[in-house]
């Protein structure tokens, strides 16, 4: 029979490693499953400039690897490699990863979620360099900027709204004419005068090489191309959130995001905790992340305390 490890940590953004740097500071010897892509959707920014603790900016990569080394100073193990499966139908739960198991008495899940990218070429070099999936974190770098948003629904207006406060012009590129978004961001979008819409319009190319320099877009009913001189192109058009290895075992929402009591990170199974953007399809930052990670560990700690107890009396 393989250790029974106290907690295994599955995902290592902002979420996970918290959760790992409490769980080792509470003598939990917390194992973190990393993933081959480790350390979450920070590693695809470049300044970050909001996270509490650092005034000057930080880039998203070195913040990730200070979470890493502070987890790594209290004792958490770090596996380097993607969970295969996870078992959280019997106690202890387990975890395979490369063949080998890992048995755990409680689980943080905090595999985080994805933005959904347009699948252009350019788009991943230009990721941090003009191209974005997030206006909170982005939005200061483009002061004076004409700047595109690509999406039509809540999340697309309500990025588009934000980045007016910001730049010069921002145009909404939707692929129809009609926004999915609900009625009231559609109006106070539609009444915004720094907002320029363009519909029917996808976007076919990015151009340049180290930052963005514009895009072509491609009208989706005329077929005809046209050129676009921006800056920054937010890409809104949803996330997913990285939840297939629980499908089936917990309870998700209708987007796939795990439910979470209120105030909680507790999921529907016992022993079984979420934190981060696999159950926050609100706020997805960083410092909120790190927040219910830190929460996840502590009622992580006292569950295992009162299942002890419970085994005793
Ligand atoms: P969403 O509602 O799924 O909208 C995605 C948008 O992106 C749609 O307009 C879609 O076009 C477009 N799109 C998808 N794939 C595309 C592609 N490959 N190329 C071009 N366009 C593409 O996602 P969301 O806006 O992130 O919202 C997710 C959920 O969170 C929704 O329930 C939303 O109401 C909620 N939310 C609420 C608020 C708020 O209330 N303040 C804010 C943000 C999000 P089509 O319309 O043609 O499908």
């Amino acid at each position: 029979m393989p250790e029974v490890h106290e907690v295994v940590i599955v995902g290592s953004g902002p979420a996970g490693l918290t959760a790992a740097t409490y769980c080792a500071r509470a003598n939990l010897a917390p194992v973190i499953i990393e993933g081959i892509a480790a350390g979450g959707q920070l590693m695809l920014t470049t300044d970050v400039e909001n996270y509490p603790g650092f005034p000057e900016g930080i880039m998203g990569p070195d913040l990730m690897s200070r979470f890493r080394e502070q987890a790594l100073r209290f004792g958490a193990q770090v596996i380097t490699a993607d969970a295969d499966t996870v078992d959280l139908s019997t106690r202890p739960f387990r975890v395979v990863v490369d063949d080998k198991e890992y048995l755990a008495e409680a689980i943080i899940i905090s595999t985080g979620a994805s933005a959904r990218m347009l699948g252009l070429e350019e788009e991943a070099r230009l990721l941090g360099h003009g191209v974005s999936t997030c206006a909170t974190c982005d939005g200061f770098f483009f002061r004076d900027h004409e700047i595109a948003v690509v999406g039509g629904g809540d999340s697309a207006l309500e990025e588009a709204l934000f980045l007016t406060k910001f730049a010069s012009k921002v145009t909404l590129v939707h692929r129809r004419d009609e926004l999915r978004a609900s009625k009231i961001m559609q109006e106070r979008a539609l009444a915004n005068p720094k907002l320029v819409f363009k519909w029917n319009a996808v976007v076919e190319a990015l151009h340049g090489e180290n930052k963005l320099e514009g895009a072509t877009l491609r009208d989706t009913v005329t077929g005809e191309t046209s050129e676009l001189a921006v800056t920054g192109l937010f890409v809104a058009i949803g996330h997913t959130p990285n939840t297939s290895l629980f499908t089936g075992q917990l309870d998700l929402d209708d987007g796939g995001y795990i439910v979470t009591t209120p105030g909680s990170t507790a999921t529907s199974i016992e022993g079984v905790f979420a934190a981060g953007d696999v159950q926050d399809h609100i706020f997805r930052q960083a410092v909120t992340a790190a927040g219910s990670g830190c929460m996840a560990a502590i009622e992580t700690e006292r569950w295992l305390e009162a299942e002890r107890y419970a085994a005793a009396h």
